[in-house]
This record gives C-alpha cells, sequence and structure tokens, in this order.
C-alpha cells in the first residue's frame, strides 16, 4: 500500500470499528442478500465482506468455504479503494489478477464483480462480491441490481445504528446508551455527584455458539441480560455495545457500592442454567468497572478505564470484577484500537499483515491469520502513525499475539 494512503487507510478503520460487525454471527439479513446476488447472476459464488487490518471477513457467503482469508491477495482490497464497483470479466486475462492464489488456486476466480460497501459518511468498510469459475459479462443492468443490494446492505448496518434498542436483550443500543449516559455524566460533574460504570462481557462466549448453535447462543444473551435488567434500578442505564459486551450506568454509586453491583450481576448470571441438545450448561462473566473522578470528564475516558479493568478481570482467569484504581495510568493495560500494523522481520525482508487490537506504552495485542512462523522477536510498524518498535512476543491465544516493547 502506498505511504499516503495510510491516513485514509485508519479512517476507513475508524468506520468500520464504529459499526462493530467484525466477527458478529452469521445473520440471516446479510445471508439473503448473498443468496440474492447467485440467484440473480447465476454464479455460484457470493460474499459479504469487511476488511480489517490483516483479513477479509465475510459476514455472509455463499459457495465459500473459509469464514475469512488473508487481506494481502484478496481481490477485494482492490474494490475497497475505489467509488466504483470493480468489474473483471476474467482474471486470467488481467494482469493484475491472473497471478492472484484466488484465481490459481481454490475457490479459482475467474469472474469477479465486486462493489464497494460504503457508509453514510463515505467509507467503503466492505465489499458486496459476485464471483464465478468460468469467465462471465456484467449487463448494465445487473451492475445496477448489485449497486442497490450493496446499498441494502449498509442500510441495514446503518438502521441498527440509529436503533435506540437492542431487539434481542432490550437493552439500549451503543448510540442511545451513550447519549443518556453522556446526559447522567454531566448531572453528575455538575452536582459533584459520584457515578460509576461497568463494562460486562460473556466468557468464552463463542464456545456457546460452537457448542450449541447461534440459536442457543442469543437465547442466553437475551436471557443473561434480562436477569441483569431485573436486578438494576430503574434509575440505572444498561446498553448493548458490542456483541455480547455491555455497559452499565450507575448514577449516585461509588466505587465500592458499585464493586457490589457488579459481584451481584457477576454471581447471578453464573447461577443461571441452559439447556440445549439434552445437554445443561451455564456461563460466566468477566466485568470492569471505572467510577466518576474528577480526573475522567467524558464517558469516553470512563469506558476505557472499565475496559482496561475488563481487560484485566480476563487477564486473571475471568468470571470476576475487578476496579480501575484511582490513580491507575493507562500504561500496562492498553486502549483498545482497530489499526492496521505489519509484522517485519529478517532485516525487513519478510513482513506479515496484523491488526492492532490493543496499544499500551508497553505492549500491544495483534490478531493475524497465523502465528506459525512469526519470530519471538520483530518490528511492529503501524505506518498510518508512523510507529515502528522492536517487540518481543509475550503470549499466544488463537490467532492473537501479545507482545511487549523492547
Ligand atoms: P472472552 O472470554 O475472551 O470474552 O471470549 P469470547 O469467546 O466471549 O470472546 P470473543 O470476543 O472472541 O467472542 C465473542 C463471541 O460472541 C463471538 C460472536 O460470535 C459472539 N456473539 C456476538 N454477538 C452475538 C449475538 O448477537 N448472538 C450470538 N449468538 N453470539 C454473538
Ligand atoms: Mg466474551
Ligand atoms: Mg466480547
Amino acid at each position: 500500500m502506498l505511504h499516503a494512503n495510510w491516513a485514509i487507510e485508519q479512517e476507513r478503520l475508524d468506520a468500520l470499528a464504529r459499526f462493530d460487525i467484525l466477527d458478529s454471527p452469521e445473520e440471516e439479513a446479510f445471508e439473503r442478500v448473498a443468496r440474492l446476488v447467485c440467484r440473480i447472476l447465476d454464479v455460484p459464488m457470493s460474499t459479504v465482506a469487511f476488511l480489517d487490518g490483516h483479513r477479509q471477513w465475510f459476514k455472509a457467503r455463499q459457495g465459500i468455504d473459509a469464514c475469512e482469508t488473508a487481506r494481502g491477495p484478496a481481490i477485494c482490497n482492490f474494490t475497497i479503494g475505489r467509488a466504483e464497483p470493480l468489474i473483471i470479466t476474467d482474471t486470467l486475462r488481467d494482469g493484475r489478477f491472473c497471478e492472484n492464489p484466488f484465481v490459481t488456486g481454490p475457490p479459482h476466480v475467474r469472474f469477479y464483480a465486486g462493489f464497494p460497501l460504503r457508509s453514510a459518511e463515505g467509507q467503503n468498510i466492505g465489499t458486496l462480491c459476485a464471483m464465478a469459475p468460468a469467465p462471465r459479462s456484467i449487463t448494465a443492468d445487473e451492475i445496477v441490481i448489485l449497486q442497490d443490494l450493496a446499498a441494502v446492505v449498509m442500510d441495514a448496518l446503518e438502521l441498527r445504528q440509529l436503533a435506540s434498542v437492542d431487539g434481542l436483550t432490550g437493552a439500549l443500543s451503543r448510540r442511545a446508551f451513550r447519549d443518556a449516559a453522556t446526559r447522567q455524566l454531566s448531572l453528575a460533574k455538575r452536582h459533584r455527584h459520584e457515578a460509576s460504570c461497568l463494562l460486562l462481557d460473556l466468557d468464552h462466549f463463542k464456545a456457546v455458539n460452537d457448542s450449541y448453535g447461534h440459536a442457543t447462543g442469543d437465547k442466553v444473551l437475551a436471557e443473561s441480560i434480562a436477569t441483569c435488567r431485573s436486578l438494576l434500578r430503574e434509575s440505572d442505564l444498561i446498553g448493548r455495545i458490542g456483541g455480547e459486551e455491555f455497559a452499565v450506568m450507575l448514577p449516585l454509586t461509588g466505587r465500592e457500592a458499585a464493586l457490589g453491583v457488579a459481584e451481584k450481576l457477576r454471581s447471578a448470571i453464573s447461577a443461571q442454567h441452559f439447556s440445549a441438545a439434552e445437554r445443561s450448561f451455564s456461563i460466566t462473566a468477566s466485568c470492569g468497572l471505572s467510577t466518576f473522578s474528577p480526573a475522567m470528564t467524558d464517558l469516553d475516558t470512563m469506558l476505557q478505564r472499565a475496559d482496561q479493568a475488563l481487560y484485566a478481570a480476563k487477564e486473571q482467569g475471568r468470571d470476576r470484577c475487578v476496579a480501575a484504581a484511582v490513580a491507575e495510568v493507562e500504561s500496562s493495560l492498553g486502549r483498545r484500537v482497530l489499526k492496521a500494523g505489519q509484522i517485519v522481520f529478517n532485516s525487513g525482508r519478510s513482513v506479515i499483515d496484523c491488526t492492532v487490537k490493543r496499544l499500551s506504552e508497553q505492549g500491544a495485542s495483534l490478531a493475524i491469520m497465523n502465528t506459525a512462523g512469526v519470530p519471538e522477536r520483530f518490528k511492529l510498524a503501524i505506518a498510518a502513525d508512523g510507529f515502528s518498535k522492536t517487540c518481543e512476543i509475550a503470549g499466544k491465544a488463537g490467532g492473537e499475539l501479545e507482545v511487549r516493547f523492547a
């Protein structure tokens, strides 16, 4: 990628992060669009893809096995750089793609039509694609239909952001929570009241979906939030701010009392029993909390502190509540970010794309397609920030690397 484009790419990733769509479960609304694309063009493959730092991740897919692929060779990489669709009638006759691994190997893409998924603010966060293993042309009418379908995908995403209540759990939407919590915080400031904020995240929730299916996952999510709501006061706010992550704003509540509330929610969640596929199971949750202080004048700072405390709760073994210490510096528990990074080694000859998910003065959390082949020591570059530091691996889990700066 050209250097001048990194700042633009960072704006794109910031827009993508706001939609909070990456790694969310399969949803019929998006599958339907992918199926329609296949039917209308009579092609076997279609995807609704979103591109973060190191991968293209499929929200919906037809005729494609993988749920994500490395971003480097993704043909969609070209599409997100454009305002117009990218149509390739025969990849083997196109110098840019004839040696592409997705052309020469599975799924052997010969025909490709990619339509940018463009947000209201003008960022291409992903693509709607039609693909076939044989060359094909596309008519002007078909292009118009697919452009409309790409707009349908974006409308669904934008509308979801405007909703004030989350349909599954009845919690406030992210936006509505932010608005109401900001109002509460300014009241607390003006009247010098206390206020605390909790971030609650279900533990190993992916495993619930994997073992029992998404429908059961949805039920567990809805029941857990109903349990929490029954224990909170009318004046408390609860919002769904991520897939299985909830924020609670507690007005007139100091640190000790907030820890009491957090503990009550945590233990009520773990006391629930669920059953599916003739098995019974239960779940746990981790909670981070932060309390309003003179140093914390805005909701974002408060949420960030709660998020760092939540991260600490996860690190310490989950199923627990951790309060952000009043004077705790941001240093070791980094901020949540979504940035494109490069793992550079072998004197600059080897480069692996990654997504930086957390960043602090001391280290970072990185997501990559494959941790094999990454040396113990390398340079992490974040071009958008002009950042480059030598790191050592401190931990590996799945496709995630924890690194410490040397
Ligand atoms: P951790 O303890 O670290 O939080 O592990 P985790 O598996 O909960 O964390 P991760 O963030 O990796 O995965 C969250 C999972 O939550 C992934 C996603 O499929 C699932 N999820 C998010 N939103 C929904 C939803 O609306 N319904 C269902 N069923 N699952 C969801
Ligand atoms: Mg979780
Ligand atoms: Mg989570």
